[in-house]
């Protein structure tokens, strides 16, 4: 039979390893939160998704083209799918908020964001 230790956090004696079972409950609930950090602030998986159909779509629709930023259009391969308004600024994954810039473009973008 283990012994009674002190939580972590509320010091009530527990036969847990570290917490009582609130603390416990309550901690892995933190933990579960900052895993799934990247995907609440939208560049996780589902992201990453929404940009290669972003970028295939405009591939279709304009082939190796990029719209350009700061710069005239022109040819890109390296073409890459951005936010126009920041997710951090509310913008959502709407198709209507993506846009399709080659790298050197996005690069340009995120140094001189318009606001
Ligand atoms: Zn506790
Ligand atoms: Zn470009």
């Amino acid at each position: 039979m283990r012994r009674l230790r002190p939580c972590l956090v509320c010091g009530r004696l527990t036969r847990n390893a570290s917490r009582c079972d609130t603390d416990q409950a309550a901690w892995q609930q933190r933990q579960d939160q900052l895993r799934g950090s990247a995907h609440q602030r939208g560049y996780g998986q589902p992201w990453r998704k929404v940009a290669a159909a972003a970028v295939a779509a405009h591939r279709q629709t304009h082939g190796q083209w990029c719209p350009g930023w700061g710069v005239p259009a022109h040819p890109a391969s390296d073409l890459t799918a951005d936010h126009i308004t920041p997710k951090a600024a509310g913008g959502t994954d709407d198709p209507r908020n993506i846009q399709v810039l080659c790298r050197g473009c996005n690069s340009r973008k995120r140094n001189r964001p318009s606001t």
